[in-house]
Order: C-alpha cells, then structure tokens, then sequence
C-alpha cells in the first residue's frame, strides 16, 4: 500500500481522469481537477499569510468547498471546522479557543461566526462556482506566493472538539499520520477501491463524514457523492441518480430514510455492497429492517474523534458480523478494564480503552483532562462494553456523561452553564433522555430563584445554542434528585426524569 502519511498524500492515489468529487445537480470533478483546485485553495491561503501552526476555523456547509477547503488548509496548516448551526456564542468560544486567526465562510453567508471572529483575525470568503472554480477572496490583498510548504505526517492537521463532561468541549488535536492510520484502517476494514462510490450524507465538520464517507473514499481512488445536506426526502432520488456502493450514517438518519421505504431493494440499491452505521448504537431490530430493505449487509463500527474516528467494525462477509456488537478493533487494539486499570476477563463489562496509531496524543492544553485519559498508553473512551473471545465488542453504557442525540455529542455542562446565566436560574442539571428517533434529547432539571416559565428559558437558550443542543423539555424543581449519597450525577436525574 502506498504511504499515506500526510492530508496531501490522501488525494494523489485518484487516476487522473476518474471522478473523484461529485456535487449533484452542481459539477463532478476528476482527481486531477481536485488536486488542482486543493492547490489553488493552499497557494491562496498562503498569500494571505497562512502557514505551519496557523489555525483556520472553516464555517462551511455540506458540499465542495467543506472538502476543497478542509484539504487546503490541513496541508498548509491547520484546518479546524466548526458547525455551522452555532450561534454567535458558541462561535466566539470555539473561535477564541482554537485560537483562530483565520475564519473561511461562504461569500455573503456565515453572519453568526463573523459577528464572533477574534479581534485581528482575517475573514476569507471561498465558494466554488458551478462551472467547478475556486473563488476566494479577503479584504485587502494577498501577497504574491507561488509555492506553499507542505504539513509533514507530525504536524496537527485537524482540531475538533469533543464533548467535555465537567468542562467546556475539550481540543482534540489529529496529527496527519492519525488521521492516516485512520483512513487505511477504513479502507482495510471495507476493501474500498476506485470502483467504490459513498455517498456522503454526515456533516463534514465531524469525524464521521470527513474521514470515512470523504477521505477514506479519497485514499482509495473512488467517489464521493456530497450533496449539500442530508433529508430523508432527498435521499432516495440521489441514490438512483448516484448509484453508490456504500454509504455511512449514524442510526438516525438510516431510520428517517427506511421510514420512507416500503419495499425491498428499492431503485438505487442496485451497486450497494454494504451500509455502515456509527456514532451511536444501532438496534438490532433496525438492522435487521435494514438488511431486509438494502438486500446487503450492514455494518455497525464504533468511532470516536480522540481516535481519528473509527476503532471497530463489524467485518464484511464471509467474517461474521454480530447485531448488538460493533465488531472487532480495525487497526486498532481494544481491551476492557476494571476500575484499578487491569484487564477483565471476556464477557466481564469495564471500561473500553484503546491504542493505535490513529489514536491523540492527549487533549490540547489539559494536563487534568490528559491526566485522566490515559492508562498504562491505553486511551480511555469512557464508554462502558464487554469483549467476548473472538474479539467482538459491546457497548453496554457510558462513564462519561455527553448526551448522544443521533451521533451529535453535546456537553451537558454547556447546557447548564447557559441556563444558569439566565437571572431567575439558580442550578440546572442537563442530561440526555431517551427519545425514539434521536435515542437522546437533550432535557434539563432547574431550580429557579425567580419565577420564570419552561417556554421563557427554552426560548432563552434557543438564542444561545444550535438548535440540536436546546432543550426540548426543562423540569422546574424544587431541589435537583440526588443520590443515595448526596451527589448529583446527570444519570440518576435523567432516571428520575425519564421514568414520567
Ligand atoms: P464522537 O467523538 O462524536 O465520534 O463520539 C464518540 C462516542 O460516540 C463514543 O465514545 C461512544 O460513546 C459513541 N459511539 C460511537 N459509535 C457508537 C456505536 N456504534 N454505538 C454506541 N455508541 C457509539
């Protein structure tokens, strides 16, 4: 296999003139127009001064210029994509804690993170017209450049947040060879190929859509299908027009798309070799409807940012692949481990850790954090499972305390931290609360000290967070619930709570 140590390797494997990038109803493009435009992009952030170490936050939705820019900035320095559902809040954290000094975002569009972007940091606007150019263009000019350094496989390419549980997200920076790893591991897992077509229906600033649907697909020379968003209603006519051989999801969007499918093997299944879902657990019952309607196996595989994305897999056929498990380390070596740090035996439920080459190096500037993470060189998920003696794993329940609402993590310490900034809250407890479509939804216990009403502080905090991360449902109380022992902990209220 050829070396794929750095972002830029990722894009030489395409043949010249095989179709690499398709944007439907827009433009398709070949690898060598790719790698053009990705030069293009790299040379015209180099003449706005852009280089190794410098952070450029990319605020770009679903489409070619997530993907062209992502590439650009990781192979010149570091690319560190944000939701673009924030509000102007969360920008102004995200944007302040990566330090970014660059800020990308569609021309005209983008208001939210521009309102938020650090004092002397440079707004760059980037859009690729229909015709497949690269437009970009900042205040003021740029210098004339004609060479631009390429990152080596040390250097971080990608900063993402994960959920924090006792702060704020917490900085997960990925060095070009984790991402590597990453990505071979997927393509050995899946034997992707130049014939191999994804449709790319995850948000590309999360691990999921970037490195499995998009570079996983780049590295092995096939096609990524990337429409500018997902909805259950497009989906059907993108694969009859696309045809794809795989696609990846988390399992709620796989269940908004089978709730509209009455029939088996439906127009458009026709090339798909499998369906992969991640990022959060996918019912056995579900897999099995969608083995029935794809007519092809579907593979569970379990994922985290900290580890570049994937770590196990279910295996594609004849290996068996096990409903309720998602399957055996890719790459990756998993154990489970007791509360003192020893392994347990098979079937016994601990703590899964990890190691590989695709896992951090440690959170950024957070030795507490780092402190906790790591045992012995393993990397602690905090996700509780059981390894049976042919390797598979079982997620059984979470340590930490994120709330998983269809694959989105969110921190429940932001929800409260918003809700307690509100004049009549006194405390609030945010926990996640099982729901059928999302598995959770974000709920909040709170206590007031002036009278305020549930609509009020929903709608307060609908100013303060992205949609996915306002709570549906607030329960005024006198007094959080508490444990036996007097502490709170977020999944003794969620009990408490859910139970109604
Ligand atoms: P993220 O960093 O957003 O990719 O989230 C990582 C977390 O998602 C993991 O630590 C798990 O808690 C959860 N997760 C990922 N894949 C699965 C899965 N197949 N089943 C259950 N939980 C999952």
């Amino acid at each position: 296999m050829v070396a794929r140590s750095n972002i830029a390797a990722v894009l030489d494997q395409g043949a010249r003139d095989h179709p690499a990038l398709i944007v439907p109803n827009r433009f398709s493009l070949s690898y060598s127009r790719l790698r053009e435009l990705t030069d293009e992009a790299s040379l015209a952030l180099a003449s706005y001064g852009i280089g190794k170490g410098d952070r450029v936050a990319l605020v770009l939705p679903n489409g070619p210029e997530a993907i062209v820019l992502f590439l650009a900035a990781s192979k010149i320095a570091t690319a560190c994509p944000l939701n673009p559902a924030y509000k102007e809040e969360e920008f102004r954290f995200y944007l302040e804690d990566v330090a970014a000094r660059f800020l990308v975002v569609p021309p005209g569009d983008g208001e939210a993170a521009r309102h938020a972007v650090p004092q002397g940091a440079t707004v760059i606007e980037a859009r690729v017209d229909s015709d497949g150019r690269l437009h970009m263009n900042r205040d003021g000019h740029g210098r004339a450049v004609d060479s631009f350094e390429n990152s080596s496989e040390g250097d971080i390419g990608l900063v993402l947040h994960t959920s924090g549980t006792t702060s704020r997200p917490k900085r997960v920076p990925l060095r070009h060879h984790n991402l590597a790893a990453s990505v071979s591991n997927i393509i050995a897992t899946y034997e992707l190929g130049p014939e191999d077509v994804s449709l790319c229906v995850m948000p590309l600033f999360h691990v999921h859509g970037l490195i499995a649907s998009a570079l996983a697909t780049f590295a092995s020379g096939g096609t990524v299908v990337a429409p500018d968003r997902f909805t259950p209603l497009g989906f059907w006519p993108l694969m009859q027009a696309h045809r794809p051989t795989w696609f990846t999801a988390s399992p709620t969007p796989h269940q908004l798309v089978l709730a509209r499918l009455q029939e088996d093997r439906p127009a458009g299944t026709e090339r798909l070799r499998f369906v992969r879902s991640c990022s959060a657990a996918l019912s056995p019952a579900q897999m099995a409807l969608m083995e029935q309607r794809f007519g092809v196996p579907v593979l569970e595989a379990y994922g985290m940012t900290e580890a570049s994305h994937q770590m196990a897999s279910n295996p594609l056929p004849p290996e068996p692949r096990v409903a309720g498990s998602v399957g055996r380390g890719t790459g990756v070596d998993i154990a489970v481990f007791d509360e003192g740090g020893a392994a347990v035996p098979a079937g016994m439920p601990g703590e899964v850790v990890i190691r590989g080459p695709n896992v951090m190096r440690g959170y950024e500037d957070n030795p507490q954090a780092n402190a906790n993470a790591f045992v012995d060189g393993w990397f602690r998920t905090g996700d509780l499972g059981t390894l049976d003696s042919a390797g598979y794993l079982r997620l059984i329940g979470r340590i930490k305390e994120l709330i998983n609402r269809g694959g989105e993590k969110i921190a429940p310490r932001e929800i409260d931290d918003v809700l307690e900034a509100h004049p009549a809250v006194k405390e609030a407890v945010a926990f996640g609360m099982p729901h059928p479509t999302w598995g959770e939804e974000v709920a909040a216990a709170v206590v007031l000290s002036a009278p305020a009403t549930e609509k009020e502080l929903i709608a307060y905090s609908r100013q303060r967070l992205a949609d996915f991360k306002v709570p549906k449902r607030l329960y005024i109380v006198d007094s959080i619930p508490r444990t036996p022992t007097g502490k709170v902990q977020r999944r003794f209220v969620a009990d408490q709570f859910s139970r109604e």
